[in-house]
C-alpha cells in the first residue's frame, strides 16, 4: 500500500513503507529483476504542523513529475461495485549503486473517462472508511496484477505481498488458476504488525459482496472467512506458500496470533547508504572500502579510532542542532549535552510520552548529577486518531514545562529527512514500544549506523542486538511475548529514570572511552540490520534462485 523513497515523495505513511523501499534500494544495488507495485496517493501524506502543542494537517500539492514520476500511457480495468474503473500507473526508477535500476509502479485511477468517486480512490493515504479502503486494496491486488501483465511483465516468479492489504491479488490469482495449491506457489507474504487495527477485515454483505462482486467475493470468502466477513491478513496466509514476520520475536507473537501456520522469522534492516550520516560515511568508506554495498563488511573489527567516532558523530549533531536553530531562534542547543531522541509514528503502543511524563523527575536528576540533558521529540499522529493527537498535545504541554537544565522540544512534520536528522544527530536513540507489540522496528537500525546508542525496550529487533552496556541499553526487563500480558508502565519509567541517572548521565559525561565503544559497537552492528543482508534473505527463503546461495 505504501512504498518511501524520499522525503518529497508522498508515497508513505511510516514504517511499513519506509521498509518496502529501503528493500528495493538493495534490490537495485543487488541487481535483482524485482518490480515494486504501490498506490500513488494524489494528495500525499499529510505534512503535520504544530500550532499551540497541537496537530495541525495539510496537504500542499506535490509534484509527481517533478520528483522523476513519468505517467505510462497503458491503462488496465478492474470491475468494483459493478463499475469499470479505468487504471493508468506512474513509473519511477529506483537507481542502485552500481547504475542498475529498479522499476516502480504507482497506480493512479485519476484517468480520463473515470468518474469522480473512482478517481478518488488513490487520493488519500489508507482511507478510512472500509469501502473505500477494501476498494484500494482490491485496485492495487487486482489492479496491480493487470497492469504488470499489460506492461510485458509476464513471466513473475513470485508475487510479494506486503502486509495483508494487497491480498485481493491471492484472492484474485485463484479465481484465475482454480487451485489454492498453484496460488501457494505463486505468492509469499510478509505480516508486519501484531497490533489488530493493521489487520484489515471486512463486512461480507457491506462491503465484500457489493465490493468485490459475487465471484471474486465467493472465492475471497471461501478462504479469508473469519466471524462476519473477510480477514485480509487470513486470505493472504492461507495462499503463501512461505510466510515470515519482521523479527525473531515476532515470529513467536505472530504464531500465537494466527496458530497453526508456518511463520518464519526475516529480521528488517534499514538502507545503509540512505540512513548513514555525511561524516559517519567518510568514516567508513576510510575503514571499510565497499562497505555500503556489502555491509557485512563493518561486521570486523577494524580499529575506529574513539575521537574519530565521536567527532563524526558530533558534526551529525551539529547539523541537527543547526536545523533546530533555523526553527526555534530562541532555544539554544548544545552540542556537548546529553541528547536523547524519540520519533516515530504516534501511536498508544509506542508510549510517546512515557519519558516526559515526570519532567520534575527529569529535573531533579539533572540536578543531584549537576548535568544537564536535552530532549528531541518527533512524529505523526493518523488524521483519524484523536486519541493519538491529544498525545501530541500532552507531549508539548510537558516541554512547556521545562526549560534551564532540562530542555526538550517537539519537532513538526516527522518524514524521511527528519528521521535521518534525529537518528544520526542524537547521542541516545530511545524507543519504548509496549512489549510484544512492536514487531520490528526499524528506526534503531538508521540510529546504529550512525553510532548512536540505542535504549529501547525489549521488543521487536532489539532483543536480536541488544548486549546490555555493549551495544545498547534495555528499559525494563525482557517480556515472554505473551499478548495476553499488558507489561507495566511504571517499572519501564522507573528503569529509565535510574539508568538515566546511574549510567546514562555518567557513561556520557565521565567515561568517552567506553561510549566511543559503545558507538563502535554500534556501528558493527549495521553489517546485520541493513536491507542488503535482508533482501538476500527474502531471495534465498523465496527459493528464486541460487545467486546468494553460500558456496
Ligand atoms: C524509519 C522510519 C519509521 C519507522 O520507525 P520505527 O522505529 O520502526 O517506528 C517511521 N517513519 C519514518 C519517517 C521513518 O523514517
Amino acid at each position: 500500500m505504501e512504498i518511501g523513497l524520499k522525503a518529497s515523495m508522498l508515497t508513505y505513511s511510516g514504517g511499513l513503507g519506509v521498509y518496502a523501499g529501503d528493500l528495493l534500494k538493495a534490490a537495485a544495488d543487488l541487481e535483482l529483476p524485482i518490480v515494486g507495485v504501490s498506490l500513488l496517493p494524489r494528495q500525499g501524506y499529510f505534512q503535520q504542523s504544530i500550532g499551540n502543542g497541537c496537530q495541525t494537517e495539510s496537504y500542499p500539492q506535490w509534484n509527481l513529475e517533478k520528483q522523476g514520476l513519468k505517467k505510462l500511457d497503458k491503462t488496465v480495468t478492474v470491475n468494483l461495485c459493478g463499475d469499470d474503473i479505468k487504471i493508468q500507473a506512474w513509473f519511477y526508477e529506483q537507481k542502485g549503486q552500481t547504475g542498475e535500476k529498479v522499476p516502480i509502479l504507482f497506480l493512479d485511477t485519476n484517468v480520463e473517462g473515470n468518474q469522480d468517486w473512482m478517481k478518488n480512490y488513490t487520493k488519500v493515504l489508507y482511507g478510512h472508511d472500509p469501502d473505500y479502503r477494501l476498494a484500494q486494496e482490491a485496485l492495487l491486488g487486482i489492479g496491480g496484477l493487470r497492469m504488470l501483465r499489460a506492461l510485458g511483465y509476464d513471466n513473475i516468479q513470485k508475487y510479494h505481498m506486503n502486509e495483508g492489504h494487497s491480498a485481493v491479488l491471492a484472492a484474485e490469482l485463484l479465481r484465475e488458476l482454480g487451485d489454492k495449491d498453484k496460488v501457494r506457489e505463486k505468492c509469499v507474504f510478509t505480516t508486519h504488525t501484531p497490533v489488530d487495527a493493521g489487520h484489515d477485515r471486512f463486512n461480507e454483505y457491506h462491503y465484500v459482496r457489493p465490493i468485490l462482486g459475487h465471484d471474486l467475493a465467493n472465492i475471497a470468502l471461501s478462504v479469508g472467512f473469519e466471524n462476519n466477513g473477510l480477514n485480509m491478513t487470513k486470505l493472504a496466509l492461507e495462499l503463501s506458500g512461505y510466510v515470515n514476520a519482521v523479527s525473531k520475536k515476532h515470529a513467536q507473537v505472530a504464531k500465537q496470533q494466527f496458530p497453526g501456520y508456518n511463520i518464519q522469522a526475516i529480521t528488517n534492516g534499514v538502507h545503509s547508504l540512505t540512513w548513514t550520516s555525511k561524516p559517519i560515511k567518510e568514516l567508513l568508506d576510510k575503514n571499510y572500502s565497499g562497505w555500503s554495498i556489502s555491509p557485512d563488511k563493518i561486521l570486523s573489527d577494524v580499529n575506529l579510532r574513539y575521537n574519530e567516532i565521536i567527532h563524526a558523530q558530533r558534526q551529525a549533531k551539529r547539523t541537527l542542532f543547526d536545523f533546530i536553530s533555523a526553527y526555534y531562534p530562541h532555544l539554544d542547543f548544545d552540542p556537548y549535552v546529553l541528547t536523547l531522541g524519540w520519533g516515530r509514528r504516534i501511536a498508544d503502543y509506542k508510549r510517546p510520552d512515557l519519558i516526559l511524563s515526570d519532567v520534575a523527575r527529569l529535573k531533579s536528576i539533572a540536578k543531584a548529577t549537576k548535568r544537564r540533558i536535552q530532549i528531541i521529540t518527533a512524529g505523526k499522529a493518523h488524521p483519524n486518531d484523536p486519541e493519538s493527537k491529544k498525545i501530541i498535545k500532552c507531549m508539548n504541554d510537558q516541554f512547556e514545562k521545562m526549560g534551564g537544565d532540562v530542555e526538550g522540544l517537539f519537532l513538526p512534520n516527522y518524514n524521511m529527512n527528519l528521521g535521518a536528522l534525529m537518528t544520526s544527530g542524537v547521542d541516545f536513540w530511545v524507543n519504548t514500544p509496549r512489549p510484544p507489540w512492536e514487531a520490528s522496528g526499524t528506526s534503531g537500525m538508521k540510529a546504529l549506523h550512525n553510532g548512536v546508542i540505542n535504549w529501547s525496550t525489549l521488543d521487536g529487533w532489539f532483543c536480536e542486538s541488544h548486549d546490555e552496556g555493549k551495544t545498547g541499553f534495555s528499559i525494563g526487563g525482557p517480556h515472554d511475548g505473551n499478548l495476553e500480558d499488558r507489561g507495566d508502565d511504571n517499572a519501564d519509567r522507573e528503569d529509565f529514570f535510574r539508568k538515566l541517572e546511574d549510567i546514562v548521565i555518567p557513561l556520557y559525561y565521565e567515561q568517552p572511552r567506553q561510549r566511543a565503544r559503545m558507538m563502535i559497537n554500534s556501528i558493527n552492528e549495521a553489517g546485520v540490520y541493513n536491507t542488503i543482508r535482508a533482501m538476500k534473505e527474502y531471495w534465498n527463503a523465496y527459493g528464486i534462485d541460487d545467486r546468494f546461495k553460500e558456496a
